[in-house]
């Protein structure tokens, strides 16, 4: 790589972990204001008016709201009362031209807010304190991104396959957009437990991990369940596009052996809805009954569950 091409990279990798502020104001932004959060590192957002400020709250994701008082539109108020409905967890600071006095900080906090500064005086401080709350905000995210993550493969985990799957149901349920789920178990782990150790386990359970995320697309989930069972959930997919799905999958993780362990293969359950089953629930124990026929039917197999109906 070039050094040119490097320091882009790494300028747009600084541009990611940087605190990002939506500032709304009455008029424009004025630069001082700016200048001083940018030369604190932090890349800022200005909008005038509340109705601006919902739909940048969208767009920007920030980690601090620093919202003038004297705005128009939602109001100081309401932007406290629609912030965690928007985008959860964003902290609000209110500033204006008023002199923060206990009572007008408390007032805002009353609010909801974390704080009030007047603008200009206390801009040092208004500085000082957005630092503060885009380090928490940051911190926040990056633990809520870890508890939904499976520590050994970063998969998503059981309760964030969960909350997957109830969406997508869901979204069938109201748009008619179907999906499907595979269920999948890698085939004797213990014997390769037993045979090359557990580490050699946990090398295999990974590899499967990155395989199935290899072949998800942006709306699937792929999920670690626990233990050496995992999930794909399949968002718009059909029974034939998730049977097809599966066998590339499995075909891709038999086909190529891992060094110093040999080949090793899955049994996939498949099932879709609507096809399969029309609840959550329906669509994980139809899946969970073709895998469990794959397995007995001497694995290394995909399986389609039975169509609805036909039971
Ligand atoms: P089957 O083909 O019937 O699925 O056989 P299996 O041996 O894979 O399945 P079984 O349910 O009998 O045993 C599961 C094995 O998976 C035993 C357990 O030690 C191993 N296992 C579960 N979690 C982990 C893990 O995190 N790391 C490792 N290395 N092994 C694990
Ligand atoms: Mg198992
Ligand atoms: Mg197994």
């Amino acid at each position: 790589m070039s050094s040119t091409a490097k320091a882009k990279m790494d300028e747009a990798a600084k541009a990611r972990d940087r605190g990002r502020v939506l500032f709304v104001t009455d008029e424009t932004l004025p630069p001082t204001f700016r200048a001083a959060l940018e030369s604190s590192g932090i890349s800022v957002v200005g909008v005038a008016g509340g109705a601006a400020a919902l739909v940048a709250l969208r767009r920007t994701r920030p980690h601090v709201v620093v919202a003038d008082e004297r705005a128009k539109g939602i109001g100081a108020e309401g932007l406290a009362r629609m912030l965690p409905q928007v985008e959860e967890g964003v902290p609000l600071i209110l500033v204006g031209a008023a002199e923060s006095t206990v009572e007008r900080r408390a007032e805002a906090m009353f609010k909801g807010a974390f704080d009030y500064f007047q603008l200009p005086s206390d801009l040092r401080l208004l500085v000082a304190r957005t630092a503060q709350l885009i380090s928490i905000k940051q911190k926040m995210d990056a633990l809520r991104g870890e508890a939904d993550r499976d520590y050994l493969t970063g998969l998503a985990n059981r309760r964030r396959f969960r909350l997957a799957l109830n969406n997508e149901v869901e979204r069938f349920r109201r748009y008619d957009v179907p999906c499907a789920l595979l269920l999948i178990d890698i085939d004797h782990l213990k014997v390769i437990n037993d045979t090359h150790g557990h580490s050699a386990g946990d090398v295999v359970i990974r590899r499967i991990g990155s395989e199935m995320t290899a072949a998800s697309r942006d709306n699937d989930t792929a999920a670690r369940l626990g233990g050496e069972e995992f999930a794909l959930l399949l968002a718009g997919a059909t029974g034939d596009k998730a049977f097809a799905a599966a066998e590339r999958l499995r075909e891709k993780v038999s086909s190529a052996p891992i060094e110093d362990i040999g080949v090793v293969t899955i049994s996939i359950g498949v099932a879709a809805c609507p096809l399969h089953a029309v609840t959550e629930r329906n669509l994980y124990e139809a899946s969970d009954a073709a895998l469990y026929r794959a397995k007995r039917e001497g694995r290394n197999r995909t399986l389609v569950a039975q169509v609805l109906g036909d039971r």
